[in-house]
């Protein structure tokens, strides 16, 4: 009789592919962990139990059919485990590399909570998608019949790219503006290659290409045309720009800090290999610099862990709360950790200033408050705790709020909340103007590829939806 090869949980260990030594991932920008040998992918996947109804499913943004492709992987069956995997995702591979799964599938994965690790879902999706490209099982773009009807769409990131491909596959002229020079949103220029190597995106650019998606590069929708342009051009619009305002450090000489996009767009962008005079002129590189970054999320970890890789004298990260209540994710904290970054805990900067040695931050120490309204305990400052610390590149990572669309695209009934994102129809996903939709970090505030993805699929389906009404009220009318 054949060996049921899953539910292996109680005699296999968890085992993640192996990281390598913080020495030699501080060297290069490459990811720092390889992808699992076949054997071990195949093994891992039989850890899972098969849950009747399982929480990593239900807690995965896009519901993946995470136990049906586990099995078929522990079968080695992994071309069809690869076809199940991309039925219900655009970049599996992508999220299976940067989507924060101890807070999303592998965190809500019961074998977690009996104690035995979670199943290491992401980097199985990684291995099997990452087979896939190697193998030749990743189909072109499937295009539709043409239908004569076209799309825009601006913002080339992970939402514009995933409605971009499904609207391809039902047959639409699809056109992508994005005011850079390469696709990928903040896949190419915002999350450094140690979590995402670039080849990886452009594959996936690529694809789009060769499957007849136009992508005009260099074209910023507010200059280069109006939104009311973009509308006269294409039957539907779709909104897909990210959040890039950053978020403002009040304190003297707050202007010497630097934004951290821009130092990481930099680093991405001479991992390319372009030209970057500021980067050239040592204004945004970290070699030889001590540096210090002031935010505890996501893009603070990122912009650290850069500026080890650049050589840097010393890296600082300065956070107000603690470390149990860092947005950031702690897996990167400890990767930083482990690359040399020191962490100062409840400390906040009050002064950017020279000082005898070069540039230093002036520092405050703070304790944990009562609950706020949000219900984490407010920061406050510790009496008598000023300090400095030595600071040639501050850099700043406090998150992101949206531009102001309305008056940039020169579009005032455009409605946005009052953070600024703009306000879409949570059934059709269309915003105040007829035929603009919107999806992705633009809508929800700063938040993950994975939501930008599953964004970019329900719109897809929802524009679908109303352009084919469109053209059934024209063929009505005429
Ligand atoms: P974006 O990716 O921001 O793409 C928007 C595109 O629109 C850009 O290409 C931009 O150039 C273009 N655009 C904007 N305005 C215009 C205009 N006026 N005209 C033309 N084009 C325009 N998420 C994770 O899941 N895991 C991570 O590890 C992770 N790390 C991150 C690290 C950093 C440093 C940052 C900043 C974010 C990170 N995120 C991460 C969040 C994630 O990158 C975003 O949630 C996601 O990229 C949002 O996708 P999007 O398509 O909505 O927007
Ligand atoms: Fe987990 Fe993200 Fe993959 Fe969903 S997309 S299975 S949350 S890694
Ligand atoms: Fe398998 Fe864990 Fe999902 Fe259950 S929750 S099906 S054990 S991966």
């Amino acid at each position: 009789m054949a060996v049921d090869p899953m539910l292996q949980f109680v005699g296999r260990d968890q085992a993640y592919p192996a990281k390598r030594s913080a020495g030699d991932r501080a060297a290069d920008f490459a990811e720092i962990a390889a992808r699992y040998a076949t054997p071990d992918a195949e093994d891992q996947a039989g850890r899972c139990s098969q849950c009747g109804v399982p929480y990593c499913t239900v807690h995965c943004p896009l519901h993946n059919h995470i136990p049906d492709w586990l099995r078929l992987t522990a079968e080695g069956r992994l071309r069809e485990a690869y076809e199940l995997s991309n039925a219900t995702s655009t970049m599996p591979e992508i999220c299976g590399r940067i989507c924060p799964q101890d807070r999303l599938c592998e965190g809500n994965c019961v074998i977690e909570f009996a104690g035995h690790g979670a199943v290491t879902i992401g980097s199985v999706e990684k291995y099997i998608t990452d087979k896939a490209w190697e193998e030749g099982w990743v189909e072109p773009v499937a295009v539709g019949p043409a239908r004569g009807q076209s799309v825009g769409i601006v913002g080339a990131g992970p939402a514009g790219m995933t409605a971009a491909e499904y609207l391809r596959n039902h047959g639409y002229n699809v056109h992508v503006y994005d005011r850079h020079d390469r696709a990928g949103g903040l896949l190419t220029y915002g999350i450094p290659g140690f979590k995402l190597e670039k080849p990886v995106v452009m594959r996936r650019v690529e694809r789009l290409r060769d499957g007849g998606i136009i992508f005009h590069h260099g074209f910023a929708v507010g200059e280069d045309a109006s939104l009311d342009e973009l509308r006269q051009r294409h039957d539907a619009v779709l909104i897909a720009t990210g959040v890039y305002r950053a978020r403002q450090v009040d304190m003297p000489g707050a202007d010497g800090a630097t934004a951290a996009l821009d130092y990481l767009t930099a680093s991405n962008r001479k991992g390319f290999g372009d030209s970057v005079p500021a980067y050239d002129d040592g204004t945004l590189s970290a070699t030889g610099k001590h540096v210090v970054v002031i935010g505890g999320g996501d893009t603070a970890m990122d912009c650290v862990r850069t500026a080890v890789r650049q050589g840097a004298a010393s890296v600082r990260c300065l956070y107000r709360r603690d470390r149990a209540n860092m947005p950031g994710s702690q897996r990167e904290v400890a990767n930083a950790e482990e690359e040399g970054v020191e962490f100062v805990w409840l400390s906040a900067p009050t002064a950017l200033r020279d000082g005898p040695n070069g540039g230093e931050v002036a520092l405050r120490r703070m304790r944990l408050g009562a609950p706020d309204a949000s219900g984490r305990r407010a920061p406050e400052h510790e009496p008598d705790s000023d300090t400095t610390t030595r600071a040639d590149l501050v850099i700043k990572a406090l998150g992101f709020d949206a531009e102001d669309l309305p008056v940039l695209f020169g579009a005032p009934d455009l409605q946005v909340t009052r953070w600024g994102t703009v306000l879409a129809d949570s059934r059709t996903l269309m915003t105040s103007l007829d035929g603009v939709f919107a999806a992705g970090d633009i809508v929800r505030g700063a938040s993950l590829v994975v939501w930008a993805v599953r964004d970019g699929r329900d719109v897809a389906a929802t524009m679908h939806k109303w352009l084919r009404a469109r053209a059934a009220g024209a063929r009505r009318a005429a």
